[in-house]
């Protein structure tokens, strides 16, 4: 059994995709299994709307962040106004840009469809988003995997924005070197306990820029098939990184936590 004391934050976890009893119950564990917070992010605005409740809720744990996720159709105009209009009126209780990006998934699911499918509009979208970021000197949340974290890297160094978190990131290890000499962060899903790509992510990647997380309720497989994902999963991914990393349970937890207080300013 782990130290169950630990704090923890989890530094990504889509909590309005919960059933919402679910979710309720994640939120009432949370203290007792020493998740003192979580970094709720947004698919769009409803789901901003819906994330902005847990946060009157509970304002201590739930930290926000607001955003359009890239794996759904594009918004249209309007609703992009919309969007940007609702983060100006409330950009003083997000902690963050996110969570935005690119449709790496989308795309692929296309082009082995032969569908045609257009980027272009994705990556004008992310670069409105890079500029609410800068504007508002808050920190982005990135979904960019693969190839698209390049196009990302590429945005971001434009714009000279620094604070950038590529949550679940997949790359290359160019890419990788590129994001840790931009000081940019990561973080690792419960998955690092049995998969060797993500394991060798974060064999070469420094541990002073990176988090933990969950991206829940996306479910895992391993030891956790059939689980609800809940944040307490996040002791299993850092006894694993602990493990890589040459340091004690303890030691990692700590490192961890404190990067994301710091990274997040929570
Ligand atoms: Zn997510």
């Amino acid at each position: 059994m782990l130290n169950c004391s630990l704090p923890m934050i989890d530094a990504h976890i889509h909590l309005d995709l919960y059933n919402p009893a679910d979710a309720q119950q994640i939120m009432d564990e949370c203290q007792s299994c020493g998740i003192k917070r979580v970094i709720a992010v947004s698919m769009n605005l409803a789901s901003s709307l819906v994330n902005q409740e847990w946060l009157q809720r509970y304002p201590e744990q739930v930290k926000v962040a607001y955003g359009f996720h890239p794996e759904q159709k594009l918004p249209s105009e309007a609703e992009c106004q919309q969007l940007f209009d609702w983060i100006n009126q409330h950009q003083t209780e997000m902690v963050a840009i996110g969570e935005v990006g690119l449709p790496y998934y989308t795309q692929l699911e296309a082009k082995n469809n032969g569908q045609a499918f257009s980027q272009k509009p994705y990556i004008q979208l992310l670069e409105r988003f890079v500029q609410i970021a800068d504007l508002y000197q808050k920190p982005i949340i990135l979904h960019a995997v693969y190839e698209d974290a390049e196009i990302a890297c590429d945005l971001l160094e434009q714009y000279n924005v620094t604070k950038a978190h590529f949550h679940w990131f997949k790359g290359s290890e160019e890419t990788t070197r590129r994001m840790s000499r931009n000081g940019y962060y990561i973080s690792v899903t419960p998955d690092v306990v049995y998969e060797p790509e993500i394991q060798q992510l974060v064999r070469q990647y420094p541990l002073e820029q990176m988090m933990v997380e969950t991206d829940g309720p996306w479910p895992f497989e391993g030891p956790f098939t059939g689980q609800i994902t809940h944040p307490s999963m996040m002791k299993e991914s850092c006894a694993v990184i602990a493990s890589m990393k040459g340091l004690s349970i303890e030691e990692t937890a700590s490192i961890l936590y404190h990067n994301t207080k710091r990274f997040y300013g929570v």
